[in-house]
């Protein structure tokens, strides 16, 4: 039986062509797109729709009420699709990746989403063979989960980085796979959702050695809600600088939820292997286990969006809520 995929283009570079002011998106790409995939060598068995979202953005741009505008038009013009593939630029593609994948439930249909580091409009473009591996990832039968098409390969979507800035090889899920998502997991998680509520402030705070507590204390003036801590190696930071644990604290207990995850590539969290771990464990800190930073951040951000009952964002912060951490 023939499937129907819907195209969604967001911009990104895979729709841009050259301007005076370097690459843009462009107006004219959906229409040149529907030439080439009307050949029906090029997506066999699928019947493809096009639609675009406005304004076109180069994701840099991207901003979290931009992945419920896009969830919601998933949700809205996928109601007849069996499959959709979402185009995307590739600088914040992770962090819509693993947006959406707590955005939509996992019980309609598959998404995939792809971009390109060379612009359809010029030589050497890898947009083309990427779209194709997408749609045909779509032909076969998968799970309805959140994937990225990269470079030839098929990635669950909140475990995926951007690991290279020009290479074709962009992306990488270098941590655990991950489990499929399940219809169900995250409301049970959060039983007091409130619908309406604006997406939440969320901060991310690398650090590094001589950090100090006031940068702690501005980013919580600032209005946050959440702040996922990118702490070295197994989850440690520096518990010697009273300043900087003593700003922490100040921002747990003001209801801040703070998450740490790694700086490093592969492994994982551990909060209770170093007693430089145990002291951020002790002030309130969250495991953020082997998260990828875009996967702990959008969690952050979609759960604080959904309820103002912190303790029930931080038990569900460390759940396995839709295959992004591995709970050992
Ligand atoms: N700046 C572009 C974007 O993220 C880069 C890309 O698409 O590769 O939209």
């Amino acid at each position: 039986m023939r499937k129907s995929v819907l195209i969604l283009n967001t911009g990104g570079t895979i729709s841009m062509r050259a301007t005076e002011r370097g690459f843009a998106p462009d107006p004219d790409f959906l229409g040149r797109l529907k030439n080439i995939v009307a050949d029906p060598d090029f997506a066999p068995g699928l019947d493809v729709q096009f639609a675009e979202m406005t304004p076109l953005l180069d994701s840099s741009n991207m901003e979290p009420g931009d992945w419920r505008r896009i969830a919601d038009e998933i949700t809205r013009l996928g109601e007849k699709a069996d499959g959709v593939l979402l185009l995307h630029g590739t600088d914040t593609l992770a962090f819509t990746a693993s947006a959406l994948s707590f955005l939509l439930e996992p019980s309609r249909l598959p998404v995939i989403i792809t971009g390109s580091q060379i612009p359809m409009s010029e030589a050497d473009s890898d947009g083309l063979s990427n779209v194709q591996g997408a749609l045909a990832a779509l032909a076969e039968d998968r799970s309805r989960d959140v994937f990225v098409w990269f470079g030839g390969r098929l990635m669950k979507g909140n475990r995926t980085t951007k690991v290279h800035s020009f290479g074709l090889a962009a992306f990488d899920a270098p941590r655990m796979r991950g489990r499929d998502a399940k219809p169900g997991e995250l409301r049970a998680a959060l039983p007091n959702v409130e619908e309406g509520r604006a997406m939440a402030q969320v901060g991310l705070l690398k650090l590094y050695p001589g950090i100090s507590g006031a940068v702690v204390d501005a980013l919580v003036d600032s209005g946050l809600q959440g702040l996922v801590m990118e702490c070295y190696g197994a989850g440690n930071g520096p518990d010697l600088n009273t300043g900087f644990m003593a700003a922490l604290k100040r921002a747990v207990d003001a209801g801040v939820v703070v998450v740490a995850v790694s700086q490093c590539h592969f492994g994982s969290v551990d909060l209770y292997r170093y007693a430089t771990g145990r002291a951020l464990a002790d002030i309130g800190i969250i495991s953020g286990s082997d998260m990828t930073v875009e996967a702990a951040v959008t969690k952050l951000q979609v759960l604080l969006s959904l309820t103002s009952d912190i303790p029930a964002v931080a038990e569900a912060m460390t759940q396995d809520l839709r295959g992004e951490v591995t709970i050992t």
